[in-house]
């Protein structure tokens, strides 16, 4: 057993109470670490080295651009480390290592891009219509961040946080999800490594009512970035509201997946595959709503399901296989769970179902990708986020109905289109409540592009120039250039 401690204002730490909990590997079953149980008590010194980091002429006196080198810095540091954080990642929350890695990989372009925009902050000098009066913005970093993380890409998510957050000048707390701590550890050794001042980075593990939440309320927090289910979002958001805290909410999601008539097939049949079963449909954008035109509803069905019938399950770090098991037993549970609700709605069950029962698997958490037709927008299965691999295939008349049902949802994190149709290509995506649009392709992402969903999708944007914004705050003063001082009671 690997055991961690938790990094608080530069040092390694246990727990204040001692207490420890344990971190299995979905795929065997088994527990691998051991992890520092925390409580309110190591929030609270978490959060008053962050402040004392904001404050530290080591993080506050630095220049813009000296944060863009040390971020770069920390880029190139991750890059040789790519390899061994990959392999951390599938220990614990069981995705693909081909995916995690490239994933980690590509972690490095969020430092670069930030390290890039950190001396491009300017305020601006506003011609005032006040007579006599200089007037200028600064924007200024927002303080201490507490960034709370789920299971499903911890490296991917935490770095969408803090990347934008140190370049605007911030400190922040992460609270790593009690299921994938290991690789946010690991990756603050790296952190450490690069050389940025004690408290500037802190880790507390534990769980959420005992970390999280303590972590939300603390007075010295100004901003929570979370990225985990629409429950604890809404939990998080009320609490942060109570003190006035900004917010950023990435939440979950009931994606539609829209194949018309006139779209290519082959194509939209991989992209429907990659929405729902890559990484066991354990993503926020999952396209887990598949609208499909009536007129090609069989065939393009028939298409699907021979595709993914042959889907290899099996050991998440070898080559090949295609879909791992599901990252924590309660989610294995909840995923089974909406299986036998959908079948009880009256749901056409056409592929999978159930765990597998292929020999060698029997110790992971797996569930088979599965498919359901039949499915009415009105179901559950339809409306609520399952976060595995469970599809739902809704037919469709025409474009209108298409909308009118991607459309209908509580949700509105993402949506694909596959159409052939230029018109459509161009018109569609401005007519779906949807933060991002893909069209013919899913899952395409980018640290130079937003992210950031509608509706109970959540709240502001990560990735992108857009998110640096989400980390300041401005600041607008005022000096008098004349001689004299105006009459006092008039405000003018
Ligand atoms: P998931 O199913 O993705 O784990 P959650 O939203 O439950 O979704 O968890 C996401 C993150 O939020 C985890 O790090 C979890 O520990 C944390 N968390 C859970 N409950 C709370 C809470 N009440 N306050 C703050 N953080 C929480």
């Amino acid at each position: 057993m690997q055991q961690y401690r938790m990094y608080i204002d530069g040092r390694w730490v246990e727990s204040l109470s001692g207490e420890w909990f344990e971190s299995s590997n979905p795929y065997t079953g088994l527990p691998w670490a051991r992890i520092p149980r925390g409580n309110g008590a190591d929030v609270d010194c978490a959060v008053a080295a962050a402040a004392r980091a904001l404050q530290d002429p080591a993080w506050r006196g630095l220049t813009a651009s000296g944060r863009g080198e040390l971020l770069r810095r920390l880029g190139d540091a991750l890059a040789d480390r790519a390899d061994f954080l990959a392999g951390i990642e599938v220990r614990d929350n069981g995705k693909l290592y081909a995916e995690m890695r490239a994933q980690t990989h590509y972690l490095r372009q969020w430092y670069y891009y930030y390290g890039g925009l950190a001396d491009k902050i300017e305020g601006a000098v506003i011609p005032t219509d006040k007579a006599g009066h200089f007037n200028y913005t600064r924007h200024e970093p927002v303080g201490v961040v507490a960034a709370i993380i789920p299971w499903n890409s911890p490296l991917l998510l935490a770095s969408w946080k803090l990347a934008p957050a140190l370049a605007a000048g911030n400190t922040v707390v992460f609270k790593p999800s009690e299921y994938t701590s290991a690789s946010l550890l690991e990756f603050a050794r790296i952190v450490e490594r690069v050389g940025f001042p004690p408290g500037v980075l802190n880790v507390v593990t534990g769980f959420g009512a005992e970390v999280g939440a303590p972590l939300v309320e603390h007075p010295q927090v100004a901003k929570v970035a979370f990225t985990g289910s629409d429950q604890t979002g809404r939990q998080i958001y009320q609490a942060a509201a109570r003190g006035m805290k900004r917010v950023t909410m990435e939440l979950g999601g009931k994606s539609p997946n829209i194949v018309f008539a006139d779209a290519r097939q082959d194509n939209a049949v991989k992209g429907v595959i990659s929405g729902i079963f890559a990484a066991s449909g354990q993503t926020c954008v999952a396209g887990s709503r598949l609208l499909v035109q009536r007129a090609i509803h069989d065939e393009f069905v028939d298409k699907l399901l021979a595709f993914a019938r042959h889907a290899r399950l099996g050991d998440p770090m070898s080559p090949d296989t295609q879909v791992g098991p599901v990252t924590n037993l309660p989610q294995l549970e909840k995923i089974l769970g909406y299986i036998d609700i959908a079948r009880a709605e009256g749901a056409d069950c056409l592929l999978g179902g159930g765990r597998p029962d292929t020999p060698g698997l029997e110790q992971g958490w797996f569930v088979e990708p599965t498919i359901f037709a039949g499915v009415h927008n009105r179901m559950r299965i339809a409306r609520e986020e399952v976060f595995g691999p469970v599809l739902s295939i809704i037919p469709f008349e025409d474009e209108e109905e298409a909308v009118a049902i991607a459309n209908d949802s509580p949700y509105g994190l993402a949506a694909g289109i596959w159409t052939e149709d230029l018109r459509r290509a161009l018109t569609l995506p401005d007519r779906l409540e949807a933060g991002t649009v893909w069209v013919n392709t899913y899952r395409t992402m980018s640290y130079l592009t937003p992210f950031g969903g509608f509706k109970q999708s959540g709240l502001g944007k990560e990735s992108g120039q857009d998110s640096l914004r989400e980390y300041l705050k401005v600041k607008s003063v005022w000096l008098s250039t004349t001689e004299d001082v105006p009459d006092p009671f008039v405000i003018r």
